[in-house]
């Protein structure tokens, strides 16, 4: 192997040209550190520059044309700004108008007589095109990839550094996945697959080579599932001998009724944490149906047998509101809660840490600062992992790995079918909420053209004027974080005058600093502001009772499995809820999705029919909730082969001796050095 394969490829992306600590923090914001990861930063789609046949071309299709310029270019100006650049393409016998708008530029550029490719807005009718762009004489690529990007750094940029490490680093890249398997399954070589996904020389190159990189991801998070249940199988769990009485005595002081499904689940996780084997348990329930005080209860149980309990929450503002929720339910009782976040002072934590590494702390929730080093626990004994997709596997082991085998319940807010959760869980147990406490009233959903948008504004009004509050939400546009901080801000400042001076308005988006945050929602909470205008920030777990309207923008930019959730923000009282979904979907999946959202409440059926409506169309969506997020792969379109990557690393991991294989040398490297999951090697 030379230079030890895949050593080479855990570089810093520093040691490309170019890139200092600005570039690189910008590129760590993207989730690129190493070579590795620039490499695998695919692109989330093509922009198809090749060139088309006249009658191929449908009318204002983006094409790039072809052809020999016929006459000198003529530039008209109107005024200062505007001008209009014309000139005609030869096209074998066509003669096409071309027009470029306020590019006077691009004059110079064009030569009489001279072949040229120009990229642009076909009008079919008139035979005529608009231009956008002259991309040189036709030796330019003929497809341009197209990155997921941030503020701090240009597409341009990332295609330049994706060429750099192509470049350098090349002829490093080995395959991870076995050769049977890549055989049998026809995969491509690592190194194509990789070449291919950025720069294709056709559509169907790409597409190949994105069969092979989702097959690619799976595999790698399938073989971490099964040495990690493997790992689980060779170990002794603790058996937590809890208290009851003191159990029964605490949910008597709950001030509601736990409903039946709250109780049978307590009972079903309670049940799997006295035995002595490590409990594995993925409790399911529907937004609103009360998994936080399941979750109190079963913490509790732990504390009674002489255990400290972790919760860990994806945000620091859940994290917050988990420990004030738990400080007032166990306000009575011993114990002692602290919450530990990024954001925690480094003398508050000084002072802290040691409290719970002598068990003096016997409940600690907090954010992924729960897993750094230097985090030691005294008897830890259950861990508790809230809306748990949001974390990786990676995460979620390192949990695990702290204290004496603890025993792990995983809660999730988005139903997803058994085999899903199969494929996406290994073998986790499974627990389920299937009911809405009871006094509910279900959340009124309407859908409303933008045109329509002043009677939802009216009608937020009518509602702040009864006293309730209400979340303004907009999407979030993969392509530029710019773009979404200024819909937001732009939002933010029309309903901050239209309301004014009656009712406050506050922001929260993406970009701001955690403790800003905190702020903003904390005034929330408290009814300082009286609408909160967010970017999806707030899409987890946010419990604001008084809160009855969720108008979302642009809600057919969202997935079903997310507008339910935003959803499930409001109607968390025994006020009636609404929720006004703004849209003017551009194709039938997006009217579907507004319909499903008008016609039910119930998580089941909005899951079951994400799965329906999901499919050849989304191949580049990946963000639902419920289920673990992957780069290229979707659990839920790609489920099939999801499975199948999990019965091969089944049947690897089983495979006596594997490890020492060296056909299987490469992944072995990957796995114990990508993941931070070595422990798990024999
Ligand atoms: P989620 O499952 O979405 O995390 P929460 O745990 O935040 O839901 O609970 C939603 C709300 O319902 C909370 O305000 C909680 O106090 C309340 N709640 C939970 N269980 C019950 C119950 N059995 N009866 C009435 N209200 C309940
Ligand atoms: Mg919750």
């Amino acid at each position: 192997m030379k230079g030890g394969s895949f050593v080479a490829l855990t570089d810093s992306v520093t040691v490309l040209p170019g890139v200092g600590p600005k570039r690189e923090s910008a590129l760590a914001d993207l989730g690129i550190t190493t070579i590795e990861s620039l490499l695998t930063h695919f692109p989330f789609r093509y922009q198809d520059l090749r060139v088309k046949a006249l009658n191929e071309i449908a009318d204002q299709e983006q094409v790039t044309l072809k052809g020999i310029v016929a006459a000198p270019p003529t530039l008209a100006r109107f005024g200062r700004k505007k001008s209009r650049l014309n000139f005609r393409l030869l096209i074998d016998q066509d003669v096409i108008p071309v027009t470029f708008f306020n590019q006077p530029w691009l004059k110079d550029s064009i030569e009489v007589e001279a072949p040229v490719m120009i990229y642009g807005r076909f009008d079919a009718a008139r035979k005529q095109l608009n231009g956008i762009k002259i991309l040189g004489n036709g030796k330019a690529d003929p497809m341009a990839s197209v990155y997921p990007s941030n503020a701090g750094i240009r597409q341009k940029t990332i295609q330049q550094l994706v060429t750099a490490a192509w470049e350098q680093y090349h002829d490093q890249i080995q395959n991870l996945i076995p050769a049977p398997i890549m055989r049998h399954y026809r995969l491509l070589d690592r190194a194509q697959m990789i070449h291919d996904m950025h720069f294709p020389k056709t559509l169907n190159a790409a597409q190949a080579a994105r069969r092979t990189a989702k097959f690619e991801e799976f595999f790698r998070f399938q073989m971490q599932l099964q040495l990690l249940k493997r790992h689980d199988q060779t170990q002794a769990g603790t058996a937590i001998n809890f208290d009851n009485s003191k159990l029964q005595a605490f949910i008597q002081t709950l001030p509601y009724e736990l409903t039946d499904a709250q109780k049978r689940v307590v009972n079903e996780i309670c049940a799997d944490m006295k035995r002595p084997h490590r409990m594995n348990r993925l409790l399911q329930g529907d937004v609103g149906s009360g998994k936080t005080v399941v979750a109190a209860i079963c913490m509790y149980a732990a504390i009674t047998a002489g255990f400290q309990a972790a919760l860990m929450a994806p945000t620091e503002i859940l994290a917050e509101q988990h420990a004030n929720n738990l400080q007032a339910l166990f306000q009575d009782l011993p114990v002692n809660i602290v919450l530990l976040t990024g954001s925690t002072k480094t003398a508050a934590r000084k002072q802290l840490l040691p409290r719970l590494a002598d068990g003096e702390v016997n409940l600690i929730v907090g954010t992924h600062a729960l897993i750094q080093d230097g985090v030691d626990y005294h008897k830890l004994g259950l861990v508790i992992v809230d809306e748990q997709h949001r974390f990786g596997v990676a995460q979620r082991q390192a949990l695990r790995q702290k204290g004496d085998q603890p025993d792990v319940l995983a809660m999730t807010a988005t139903p997803i079918p058994r085999t899903l959760a199969i494929t996406s869980y290994g073998e986790m147990d499974i627990s389920i909420i299937d009911e809405l406490p009871a006094g509910r009233k279900p959340i009124a959903t309407r859908w409303i053209k933008n045109a329509q948008i002043d009677s939802a504004v009216q009608f937020v009004l009518s509602e702040l004027a009864a006293g309730h509050q209400a979340y303004v939400v907009t999407p979030l546009i993969e392509e530029s974080e710019a773009v979404d901080m200024k819909n937001a801000q732009a939002i933010y400042e029309r309903f901050s005058a239209y309301f004014a001076p009656h009712y406050q308005v506050g922001l929260l988006h993406g970009r701001m600093k955690n403790d800003e945050k905190d702020n903003v929602m904390s005034a929330f909470k408290d009814n300082q502001y009286q609408v909160l205008v967010a970017t999806t920030v707030i899409e987890v777990g946010v419990d604001v009772k008084n809160a009855t309207v969720m108008m979302i923008y642009d809600a057919d930019h969202f997935g079903l499995a997310q507008l339910h959730q935003l959803r499930g923000r409001v109607g968390r009282s025994d006020q009636q809820s609404y929720c006004l979904l703004i849209a003017d979907p551009k194709n039938k999946n997006g009217v579907d999705r507004m319909r499903v959202m008008t016609e039910t409440n119930d998580g089941f059926v909005v899951s079951q029919k994400d799965l329906e409506l999901r499919g050849a169309g989304d191949v580049f969506g990946k963000k639902q909730s419920g289920l673990p997020e992957f780069k290229v792969g979707d659990p839920i379109a790609d489920i099939t082969m999801l499975s199948v990557a999990q019965d091969e690393a089944k049947k690897l991991t089983e495979t006596p001796h594997w490890q020492q294989d060296p056909d299987n040398a490469s992944l072995v490297a990957y796995l114990k050095q990508a993941e931070s999951n070595a422990y798990m090697f024999d």
